[in-house]
């Protein structure tokens, strides 16, 4: 059966040759006369593994020597809780701007641990704009700021990198990591669940300042504590083995294509195709605000929605899979993270033009 061009949020697309690398060394992984998943986690050859595709994801976001990176599991779901665990140094309060419904999920989870100061909140309008820079209403007391540079479910992103005035900044990155450059000594924390852009599920990335870790508030579960997580290379216990190996062959899989910088000049000509005819047409719309579009989730809705399921079913039909939208937004979402080439979003935008005309 031939491959679709799988439109999912995340779990999503892999890079074909990424799976076809696995594949190949499935039962034998270079000599080894064993699956990467059969390995130990202490044995020279998964180290190898873990060392390499840890390297590779350093000189692909160009990650300062002075960040741990750790390759930990419980999605980025976990990351809500061990954030203020071990970033509030004895304050009670943090700072989170309130863009949408993954960082509805962290403050939830932060009131748990602290007083959160909402310091900005775009819920008045359905979370179809960012805040500026100026309406951000940071607490002096705040241990840090946390935010989503890219809300998923809505499709809206930052089109810019918050100032907080020297207050550790902490971003949720799960669903636009790797999509192109990040500087990463501007945040103190950054933490994603792989699923979205990075590899399979199972497995979630974090990058830590190194000075921010090692005062986890009393209680911290051990495996919660990144400074615990840091002196053991992320091998407390058994790390997720073969996401982190998939995770690496994506990674090798970025430097083959030009890394980043050649990554975000795709990303952004394959969500400008998509916007343009969404927007060129009365039958497609898209509610953000052209400034903060997702390059990574692109949601629309049909003027009529009683075509929805028909659109759905002859999408799928020409391959073209996963398009339904979130329960909380509706109509449809297009996520066009990395693996997804430029061909599937041709084909479907292809797609919806026909729809357009046949039943528009
Ligand atoms: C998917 C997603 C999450 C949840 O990730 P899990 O790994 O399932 O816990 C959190 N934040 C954002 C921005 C996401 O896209």
């Amino acid at each position: 059966m031939a491959r679709v061009y799988n439109f999912s949020a995340g779990p999503a697309m892999l890079p074909e040759p990424v799976l076809s690398q696995a594949r190949d060394e499935m039962l034998d992984w270079q000599g080894s006369g064993m699956c990467v998943a059969e390995m130990s986690h202490r044995g020279k050859e998964f180290m190898s593994i873990a060392a390499q595709a840890e390297a590779d994801l350093r000189e692909l976001l160009k990650i300062p020597a002075n960040y741990k990176v750790l390759f930990l599991q419980g999605g980025a779901s976990t990351q809500f809780s061990a954030v203020p665990m071990n970033l509030l140094h004895g304050g009670g309060k943090a700072d989170y701007l309130n863009t949408g419904s993954w960082s509805k999920k962290a403050i939830a989870e932060a009131r748990r641990f602290c007083e959160v100061n909402v310091a900005a909140a775009t819920d008045d309008c359905k979370f179809t704009r960012a805040p500026t820079q100026e309406e951000l209403a940071l607490g002096a007391e705040a241990a840090y700021v946390h935010y989503t540079p890219n809300e998923t479910i809505e499709g809206v992103e930052f089109p810019y990198v918050p100032e907080t005035n020297g207050k550790p900044l902490v971003a949720d990155m799960s669903s636009t990591l790797l999509s192109r450059p990040v500087d990463v000594s501007k945040y103190g924390l950054i933490y994603a669940g792989a699923q979205k852009n990075i590899g399979p599920a199972g497995l979630t990335i974090v990058i830590v300042r190194e000075d921010l870790i090692g005062q986890p508030i009393a209680g911290t579960p051990t495996m919660l504590d990144y400074k615990v997580q840091a002196d053991g290379d992320s091998m407390y216990n058994t790390p997720p083995t073969y996401a982190w190996y998939l995770a690496g062959l994506v990674f090798q899989w970025l430097k083959d294509k030009g890394g980043l910088e050649a990554m975000a000049e795709i990303n952004a000509r394959k969500a400008k195709r998509l916007y343009d005819i969404i927007d060129a047409s009365a039958f497609y719309n898209n509610p953000v605000d052209p400034q903060a579009r997702s390059w990574m989730n692109v949601p629309f809705t049909l003027a009529n929605p009683e075509l929805d399921d028909r659109f759905l079913k002859e999408a799928k039909s020409a391959g073209l899979t996963t398009l339904k939208g979130h329960r909380s937004v509706g109509g449809m979402r297009a996520s066009i993270y990395n693996a997804m080439p430029e061909e599937g979003v041709e084909a479907l935008v292809a797609f919806m033009q026909e729809f357009e005309r046949t039943q528009g």
